[in-house]
């Protein structure tokens, strides 16, 4: 059975403060803006098969937290 897993970015402690770095390190499937801004913050996505890992680590390398996964 797959995992369901989404990514909120309103939930943080501090919510998306523009660091890009969940792209820079996890990839797909984050996605920021010219800013750095993750283009999902304040939202939730639907995570693509095989990308649970990149979905946990980028979680986990968000300084602010802002990124939670819910399975
Ligand atoms: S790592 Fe966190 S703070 Fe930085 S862009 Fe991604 S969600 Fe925002």
């Amino acid at each position: 059975m797959k995992a369901h897993i989404k990514l909120g970015f309103d939930g943080g402690q501090q919510g998306c403060t523009g660091h890009g770095r969940c792209v820079v390190m996890a990839g797909e499937p984050f996605e920021v803006d010219d800013n750095g801004y993750n283009l999902h913050r304040g939202g939730s996505i639907e995570v693509p098969p095989g990308l649970e890992e990149a979905a946990r680590y980028g979680a986990k390398v968000c300084p602010e937290r802002a990124i939670l996964i819910e399975e």
